[in-house]
């Protein structure tokens, strides 16, 4: 028989990309999902129970009705700027809403749960590569709202014998190679989109945030994480669980860096048109440089990043915001 998992957060960019991946390897998704930042047409490959987090019974429900064997927990909000105006909010749904989830789970007893987190848990890195055991200091309510969640994971295993895996993304981009579902954030805040759709008149030129940071031509270093790469890291992560494996955390990029000039140069190079944009100040909260340390996932979970290159991300990336069904 099919295994049924759930999805909180499927209707979402990298959920529903998960549950396509889920699809591909013989098991049902089921998504939960209030469609707060989701889309009901990216749910595709299994049903769409419209709830909340804290909706414990149509949860248990859902559990029920289809034998559901683990789950993976996407629902969150995940913008850095709304989280330092708004931490409330971040608390409230990331931290407290999560945990109601988590225990309705227990009730249920599903006692697998792979968790979305991020690299904002590490806050300013203190060495060249992130581990997953560098120190946990956020700079803001965001990464610690994913800390804290991580840290109740932690304790709920402890005490109830729910087994998690943290999943913690480094920069998630690109798009379904097929263009069945994609990222369509608004407002769109990350680099790539926003360079395709200026590349594509679909929105003004780019800024870049800081040409003076201590890097080879002055700009960011982040770690593009190609969205097919994040989701099959989420299968997994459930099969390891699901075969008995014990709780853990991993770190989820490609273990290179490349800076917001690059990736600018490889889009126009891919898209055969100039990318407009202009230089400006930096943006708060921006660390210099984030890349991953990926030994651990790729040694534990046999996983190897294979869309994660520079023309595959921007090139998917720009059909999406050609096509953008929704
Ligand atoms: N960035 C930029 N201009 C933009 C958006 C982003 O220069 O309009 C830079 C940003 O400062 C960072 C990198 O691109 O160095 C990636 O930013 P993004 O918001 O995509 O992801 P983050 O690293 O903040 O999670």
């Amino acid at each position: 028989m099919t295994k049924a998992i759930l999805v909180a957060g499927g209707a979402g960019y990298i959920g529903s990309q998960t549950c396509k991946v889920l699809h591909q390897a013989g098991y049902l998704p089921v998504t939960l999902d209030n469609l707060a930042t989701g889309y009901a047409e990216a749910v595709k490959w299994g049903p769409l129970v419209k709830a909340d987090l804290r909706d414990r019974d149509v949860i248990l429900d859902t559990i029920k009705q289809y034998d559901i064997q683990a789950a993976i927990h996407f629902a969150a909000y995940s913008l850095v700027g709304e989280s330092t105006r708004n931490p409330a909010k971040y608390y409230d749904n990331n931290v407290a809403a999560a945990t109601d989830f988590a225990s309705t789970l227990v009730e249920g007893r599903v006692t697998s749960l792979v968790f979305s987190s991020t690299a904002a848990t590490y806050g300013m890195p203190q060495t060249r590569l992130i581990a997953e055991d560098h120190p946990k200091n956020p700079i803001n309510p965001y990464g610690a709202s994913k800390l804290a969640f991580e840290q109740a994971l932690h304790w709920m295993g402890q005490a109830h014998g729910l087994n998690t895996i943290v999943l913690r993304y480094f920069n998630a981009a690109g798009a379904d190679l097929e263009g069945e579902v994609g990222e369509s954030h608004e407002p769109e805040t990350h680099l790539i989109p926003l360079i395709c759709k200026a590349a594509l008149g679909k929105s003004p030129p780019l800024t870049v945030f800081g040409t003076d940071y201590d890097t080879k031509d002055g700009t960011c270093i982040r770690d593009y994480i190609h969205v097919i790469d994040l989701a099959t890291a989420h299968v997994a992560a459930i099969e390891r669980l699901m075969a008995g494996g014990g709780s853990d955390a991993f770190n989820v990029g490609t273990g290179e860096g490349l800076t917001v000039m690059e990736v600018i140069k490889a889009a126009e190079e891919a898209l055969g048109r100039p990318v407009p944009y202009s230089l400006g100040p930096r943006r708060d909260g921006d660390p210099e440089i984030l890349v991953a340390d990926v030994s651990k996932i790729k040694a534990t979970l046999d996983w190897t990043p294979k869309y994660s290159d520079l023309k595959t991300l921007i090139e998917s990336a720009a059909n999406w915001q050609t096509i953008r069904p929704y």
